[in-house]
């Protein structure tokens, strides 16, 4: 690591994390020390849920994909996401998800860390799946399916073995090539992979479902008889209006956990239910105000949509980390002239300097 120190505060230099650097980060600290130490901000801060200025994600769609803001603030502090959702990029060798963010202070207004935020949205959106599966798998699970192997598939599943113990892995993908590619990525980790040619076959044996594909239709990637009594199910790629990967006959019989009800209502799963369809928020079961798994046969589900708040912590999370690692670069973005009217003045001075 380097040895540099921490970011100075500085009035027009940011502190910002390249890709580059993101991937340094992630090999400095470990890939389960960060998802670790991210699952640990989000409970900190689901646990404190009040205290944030919460609002539905303001998306813009088309008939190709979505661009949304994910904004929320705790009072001192402020952040933002940038994120897109395109599954048909994948074909054109482009992502389906990319993102950046930023971490400001309320006090000025002032930015305070840019980063990238595609790798970090993988790495967080796997911790708030291993947060929530810490409260809602049956005990002693050991084996997860996870259907959908692109770009979320090998976090998903580090994040369950570092915080659950899972090491069994049962893969499937419509593509051959993303389950090898995942499997390929997992060898050597400590997990027990099997490759399976069917969702069907995916599922069997699994106390840990975990859905993660790409289609922006309503897809039907479980069926009611593929889902046994006592399983958690953690779906992550229904995301967005019209994008679901459940049947709802599943949902009538599995108790519902969400982050944020207003955004899930309109996002998630359970946009295939009545509007009062009974739901847990996530928070609550992690600030000890609800329960979470009940009994051995109960069906759980996350409804994972994402939310500003998992972005608020994964940025508070780097931020923490940048004294340690080095591995950033300051930014010239703000304009801040010696006397603060004197916006247009700078622009002189910049001349006469050429
Ligand atoms: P990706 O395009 O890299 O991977 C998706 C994979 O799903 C592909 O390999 C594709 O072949 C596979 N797939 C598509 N249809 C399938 C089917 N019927 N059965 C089995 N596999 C199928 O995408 P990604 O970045 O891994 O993201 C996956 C999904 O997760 C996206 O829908 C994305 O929007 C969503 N997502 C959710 C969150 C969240 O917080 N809930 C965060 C990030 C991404």
């Amino acid at each position: 690591m380097s040895s540099e120190s921490s970011p100075k505060p500085s009035l027009n230099l940011v502190p910002f994390v390249s890709v580059e650097n993101m991937m340094e980060t992630i090999l400095d600290i470990g890939i389960g020390e960060m998802l670790t130490g991210i699952a640990r901000y989000i409970e900190q801060d689901f646990t404190r849920w009040e205290s944030f200025d919460k609002t539905p994600r303001v998306a813009a769609h088309s008939t190709r994909g979505v661009i949304e803001l994910m904004p929320t603030s705790d009072g001192a502090e402020y952040a933002f996401k940038y994120v897109n959702g395109h599954p048909k990029n994948m074909r054109e060798g482009l992502q389906t998800v990319t993102a950046f963010g930023v971490l400001a202070d309320v006090d000025t207004g002032y930015p305070l860390l840019i980063s990238e935020m595609t790798l970090l949205t993988a790495l967080r959106t796997a911790a708030m799946s291993a947060v929530a599966a810490k409260y809602l798998a049956p005990e002693g699970a050991e084996t997860m399916a996870i259907i959908g192997n692109g770009a979320q598939a090998e976090f998903q599943a580090l994040a369950f073995r570092t915080l659950l113990g899972i090491d069994r892995l049962r893969l499937y993908d419509i593509d051959p090539a993303a389950t090898e590619k995942c499997a390929r990525n997992l060898a050597g980790q400590g997990f027990e992979i099997t490759t399976c040619d069917s969702a069907e076959a995916a599922v069997e044996g699994a106390q840990i479902l975990t859905t993660v594909t790409a289609d922006k239709q309503y897809a039907t990637i479980l069926t009611d008889n593929m889902v046994g009594s006592g399983v958690h199910i953690n779906a992550i790629g229904g995301d967005c209006p019209g994008k679901t990967e459940l049947h709802r006959d599943i949902l009538l019989r599995s108790d519902i956990f969400v982050e944020y009800p207003p955004q899930t209502r309109i996002e998630g799963e359970i946009q295939q239910l009545a509007a009062d369809h009974p739901v847990t928020e996530l928070w609550q079961v992690i600030a000890g105000q609800a329960e979470g798994r009940r009994n051995a046969r109960q069906v759980t589900l996350f409804d994972s949509v994402g939310f500003a708040i998992e972005d608020f912590s994964a940025l508070r999370y780097l931020r923490d980390q940048l004294a340690r690692t080095g591995r950033y670069e300051m930014l010239d973005m703000i304009a801040d002239p010696d006397d603060p009217r004197d916006l247009f003045g700078m622009v002189l001075r910049a001349e006469v300097k050429r």
